[in-house]
């Protein structure tokens, strides 16, 4: 059975995660609306990561005799300038959303919870990977101006980026 502190700091996680999702998913609007399909596409399966995150928070705090409670989820940023400062807030997040992993792996070690902690372990590789990406393209971003030629080639890049959810 796990603790309430536990139950109530994996459901605001699991929140944080569907904002996560809301979030991409108005980036991915916006590269729409600018005819940056590729760029799109990286926001879509980014959109399809931040769910598969919240799910396997979900499974686990019921896993664990705890409850899921959703709550609200506000209302994302929907006007971006430019598909730099899109991929410098999401590097952003994702810095932010690694700190509150770290913050739930504190809690599950001071709660002596090692199946918690055995569960953020994952999430805390994972927020490598997330971030590495996020600040990957930031910087591919910033090479090319944001702009031009080499701008509409990562855009063909970006297109072949696929959901592939981690069997872990
Ligand atoms: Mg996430």
């Amino acid at each position: 059975m796990i603790s309430k502190k536990l139950e109530e700091a994996i459901n605001h996680q699991i929140n944080r995660e569907l904002f996560s999702e809301y979030y991409y998913l108005s980036m991915a609007s916006y590269f729409n609306s600018t005819g940056l399909s590729g760029f799109e596409n990286f926001f879509l399966v980014q959109v399809e990561e931040e769910r598969f995150h919240a799910m396997k928070m979900y499974r686990f705090l019921n896993e664990r005799g705890g409850r899921v409670f959703l709550k609200e989820i506000e209302a994302p940023k929907t006007e971006f300038n430019s598909p730099l400062e899109v991929f410098e807030l999401a590097y952003e997040h994702e810095k932010l959303v690694s700190s509150m992993i770290n913050n739930l792996m504190d809690l599950a070690i001071r709660e002596n919870d090692h199946a918690a902690k055995r569960h953020f372990d994952w999430f805390v590789e994972e927020q490598v990977e997330e971030e590495a990406s996020m600040e990957t393209t930031l910087n591919k971003l910033k090479l090319v101006k944001g702009e031009g030629h080499g701008l509409l080639m990562m855009d063909n890049e970006l297109a072949q980026r696929v959901f592939t959810p981690s069997v872990k």
